[in-house]
């Protein structure tokens, strides 16, 4: 009797961790599907070692690419391309005047593509580090006026156009939106929506749906942050592809998990 006590008390909790672990493994699938099932979908295009291309709608390319970011070691960026009759605006460039030449040299020689002008999400490297080859190519440059004075204030490569609050930039008939919606990552940080796909560019104020911290927030502002992400969430309830400064591009669900993570 005492025997057949223990053997039942042993299946009972073996059938709980086998329950467990089914649950924990439908979980892990859903998350696959709903999450991840774009990102293997995609195509890639390796341009070198460090940089790739990814097609994301008829008009616009991510550009991953690799540099070493000091105290982090070899970090992917994201960078965006959007496309209209032969002419691109970049957003953002690799850390550095190198990765850029090669992003922009390959878009020209490969693609067709001419670009022709540029916006900063904010002031650090991997938004404006390849900006004087930018600038040596005569492509013009757009960021927040306060990305401007602490470019300017630290030394780097300044952006030549300013905005306060909101600028609208046209490639051919296509419209592009950038606003800056409040501190979070930095101090200066915008958001930039282009409302033909429905594609919103955050960057690095919104982290991707496996980071676990809000990551670098030295330059930041953690009271404001959580408020800055309300006002994102807000402002674009058509948004459907959501892009991250670092990691995989996903659709709301990344702003929503962003916004718990500032609320911690
Ligand atoms: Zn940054
Ligand atoms: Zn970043």
């Amino acid at each position: 009797m005492k025997n057949f006590k223990y053997f039942i008390k042993k299946s009972a909790i073996f059938e709980v961790v086998k329950f467990n672990s089914m649950k924990k493994l439908i979980v892990l699938t859903l998350f696959h599907i709903l999450f991840l099932f774009p990102v293997y979908c995609q195509e890639k295009i390796k341009i070198s070692e460090d940089i790739e291309l990814i097609k994301l709608t008829a008009n616009t390319f991510l550009s991953v690419s690799y540099g070493d970011i000091s105290g982090y070691g070899r970090v992917a960026s994201n960078e965006l391309i959007f496309t209209n009759n032969k002419e691109a605006i970049l957003f953002n460039t690799p850390i550095k005047d190198s990765l850029t030449k090669t992003l922009v040299t390959w878009l020209n020689d490969k693609m067709g593509l001419k670009v022709t002008a540029f916006v900063a999400n904010h002031w650090h490297d991997d938004c404006i580090g390849g900006l004087n080859y930018l600038h040596g190519r005569n492509i013009k440059s757009y960021a927040n006026k306060v990305t401007i004075d602490i470019a300017r204030a630290k030394g780097k490569a300044v952006p030549q156009n300013g905005f306060s609050d909101s600028l609208k930039l046209m490639l051919d008939d296509k419209e592009i939106l950038c606003y800056y919606l409040g501190a979070a990552h930095s101090t200066d940080n915008i958001v930039v929506w282009i409302p033909s796909e429905k594609l919103l560019f955050p960057g690095c104020m919104c982290k991707s749906i496996d980071s676990q911290n809000l990551g670098n927030t030295a330059d930041g502002d953690l009271k404001e942050y959580p408020k800055t992400i309300d006002r994102v969430i807000s402002k674009f309830p058509s948004a459907e592809i959501v892009i991250p400064g670092h990691g995989a591009w996903g659709g709301k669900e990344l702003l929503l998990h962003t916004k718990s993570l500032a609320n911690k």
